[in-house]
């Protein structure tokens, strides 16, 4: 059979091509290309016999389609068909362009849940069709049909019907490739028939029943490419280190206070992979402030102790330096040699400095992006620290591999992941979690402000600087550019100068030279400043324990987890913080979203919401962390079967679930034709 689109019947060179821009290259494609959404066609009732509550299906000609702006810059569409027995208005929600979809007098079918609005009745964003009378066959009537994503060269129509004909010719040869065990154990529809109905289903049962085994497939996919890096990893050697050295000690004396908790189980299972024999691959999660910092160090201490050297990556330079103050703090006395590189090193400086690491004289070193170079060599690196992991992407942290020998990494992130993504990106990991802040932190206040009390907020920050607290005064991000970001904290710089004259204000953002900087944050550190003015290079790791107000302006253009990791960077001392969000979000659904923040200061919950919200794309940068984009699978709402695909996966790698030779090849290859290979598996399998 020809792979080539264009000799299939009803395609030709023109729709060929169409197909080709929505990722559609060969026949077999169309067989995974999955609806969108379904349409009851099989029960299509008169307008008069549709129930208020019900999902329902109705066909009728369009009567007026109009669009109309409220008060607080929605808009609301509606398209009023008609059919013998009656009207029913079908409403869109801020898509002004659905009014152009529909022309008057045109046959279309809605399906969707019927409301009872004013006494009339209306179906709020319908699944819809419009009816091509020609059409005739009955693919397309009296049956559950399938909705596509399609562009605008190419009809639901003509697609459903080349669809149909592939799938009649071709689902038959469609190999279950699913070893019985697991079709067995978690209940799986065979995929041959899954293949068939999520595109014509016989029935929603069916149909549920499809999408499950689809989407278990996709999930399985993903999780058997981690569980085997996973399992690949752990089968290298890893160098033992001495979790009982000298130094160790000596630092422990230096320390000045009781580790939590959290602190001392993370620890106990970062020194048991030391000693396991295999290189640690670990997550430490904590929320901001939970004291990630003091347990990396213990890490390159024992490293130290160990004989092996450290390199710690940061995601700013201001953090890099942040924490190599700290470091030397605890490191000063011990004799443990710390150093920092980043990218604006003097030569001299820097070839000094290289030339050490390389001869094994220095045992920490603390740097950004500056340390991924190539001429960066270790004598004998044994550690990869990486801080604030959601800042670097997969390459850069395989890079930093490659300049030791299977060295352990510790990554850690503040962002905290909702559990279910956690699983899908960084399901190769072992996960420590420190869910628990040091002792008398003061839980911080949060407020919501709208644009209009501007002046109330001002008095409020008069009173606490007059209490001696300094502030942060944050201007976000407004838009992708750093340059308009940067313009508004100029200009709000000045007003804020202005006003509190009283009062030393400064500016920190992220075009500033190194020395300014660094200049900026001493001074606020020694409470010289007590208005800070910055963009959101603040918004990672940074610690002053006096800071203990903090202003966000334009609050409802970040996502909410950003909104958490800026607010972290108060309520580290012994007062009493408050987060001060200044807002005008445009929608009731903005000031819930904001609302979220004023209600909570957990952060797990916080980014569960973020992530409901903004969906795993947005929230994580899909590209950047390896996530794959799915067919069909969503991992918030699927998340239960994730689950399930995963526990099958990992069964499987790990051999409690026996696979015979041949279906690993059935499997090997159905990934390879469904996917292109995008799940990595092939190479690794
Ligand atoms: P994060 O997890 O956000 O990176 P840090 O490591 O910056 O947090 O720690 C935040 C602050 O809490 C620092 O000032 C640190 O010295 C302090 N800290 C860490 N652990 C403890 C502890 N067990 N008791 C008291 N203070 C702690
Ligand atoms: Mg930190």
């Amino acid at each position: 059979m020809s792979e080539e689109l264009q000799y299939l019947k009803g395609v030709g060179p023109q729709r060929a091509k169409a197909l080709e821009k929505l990722g559609i290259k060969k026949v077999n494609d169309l067989l995974f290309y999955y609806p969108r959404a379904w349409v009851d066609r099989s029960n299509i009732k008169p307008i008069s016999k549709i129930i208020v509550g019900e999902r329902e299906t109705v066909k009728g000609t369009v009567v007026t389609a109009e669009t109309k702006k409220m008060r607080n810059r929605l808009t609301i569409t509606n398209v009023v068909i008609q059919d013998k027995t009656g009207y029913i208005t079908g409403v869109w929600y801020n898509q002004p362009y659905m009014e152009k979809t529909f022309k008057h007098g045109e046959e279309v079918i809605f399906h969707g849940k019927v409301e009872n609005y004013k006494s009339m009745l209306q179906m709020p964003v319908p699944e819809f069709e419009v009816v091509d009378e020609t059409a005739g066959e009955n693919i397309h009537v009296n049956r559950i049909v399938p909705v596509y994503p399609l562009t605008e060269n190419i009809t639901q129509k003509t697609f459903r019907a080349i669809i149909k004909k592939v799938v009649d010719d071709r689902s038959s040869q469609i190999n279950e490739y699913m070893p019985e065990v697991i079709m067995k154990k978690y209940n799986l529809l065979d995929f041959k028939k899954a293949v068939y109905n999520v595109h014509f289903p016989d029935d929603f049962k069916t149909l549920e029943e499809a999408k499950r085994r689809l989407k278990f497939d996709e999930f399985f996919f993903l999780q058997m490419a981690l569980a085997i890096r996973k399992k690949k990893i752990k089968a290298q050697n890893g160098e033992i280190f001495n979790i009982t050295g000298e130094f160790y000690a000596k630092m422990q004396a230096l320390i000045p206070f009781k580790l939590t908790g959290a602190q001392e189980r993370s620890l106990k299972e970062i020194k048991a992979d030391f000693i396991s024999g295999k290189p640690m691959n670990r997550l430490v999660q904590g929320d901001v402030g939970s004291g990630k910092t003091v347990i990396a160090f213990i890490a390159g201490v024992i490293a130290k102790d160990s004989g092996a050297q450290t390199a710690f990556l940061a995601p700013t330079e201001i953090l890099a330096g942040q924490h190599f103050k700290t470091a030397e703090k605890f490191f000063d006395k011990t004799g443990v040699r710390v150093c920092m590189l980043t990218g604006g090193a003097k030569k001299k400086e820097r070839d000094e400095l290289l030339k050490d690491l390389k001869e094994g004289r220095i045992d920490i070193l603390i740097g950004t992006h500056a340390i991924l170079e190539e001429d960066v060599i270790f004598k004998k690196l044994g550690l990869v620290i990486i801080d604030e992991q959601h800042r670097f992407g997969v390459m850069q942290r395989a890079g930093l591999l490659e300049k030791g020998t299977r060295p352990h990494t510790l990554i850690m992130t503040a962002t905290p992941i909702p559990r279910t993504l956690s699983m899908a990106v960084y399901g190769d990991l072992d996960t420590s979690i420190i869910d628990e802040l040091p002792p008398g932190r003061k839980p911080i206040k949060t407020m919501l402000f709208g644009d209009d009390k501007k002046t109330f907020v001002y008095n409020f920050i008069e009173e606490k600087l007059k209490e001696d607290a300094q502030i942060y005064a944050v201007y976000p991000l407004v838009e992708e550019s750093e340059k308009i970001d940067l313009k508004s904290a100029i200009e709000m710089e000045k007003e804020w100068a202005q006003r509190f004259k009283n009062y030393k204000t400064a500016l920190i953002h992220g075009q500033m030279p190194k020395e300014e900087k660094e200049a900026v944050m001493k001074a606020y550190i020694n409470k010289e400043i007590h208005i800070l003015v910055a963009t959101t290079v603040i918004e990672v790791g940074i610690d002053v324990p006096n800071a203990s107000v903090m202003v966000i302006e334009h609050a409802e253009r970040f996502g909410l987890s950003q909104l958490h990791q800026l607010r972290g960077r108060v309520g580290r001392g012994d007062r009493q913080s408050y987060c001060v969000l200044v807002g005008d979000p445009k929608t009731e659904d903005g000031f819930k979203r904001l609302n979220i923040m004023t209600s909570t200061n957990d952060g797990f919950k916080i980014s569960e919401e973020d992530l409901a919200i903004r969906g795993p794309g947005e929230f994580m940068g899909t590209r950047q962390h390896g996530l794959p984009e799915f067919k069909i699978a969503n991992i918030i709402a699927d998340r239960e079967i994730l689950e399930q695909s995963r526990d099958a996966a990992f069964a499987v790698v790990g051999g409690e679930i026996q696979i015979s030779v041949e279906d690993k090849q059935k499997m090997v290859k159905t990934i390879s034709d469904i996917y292109h290979n995008k799940f990595d598996l092939i190479n690794v399998g």
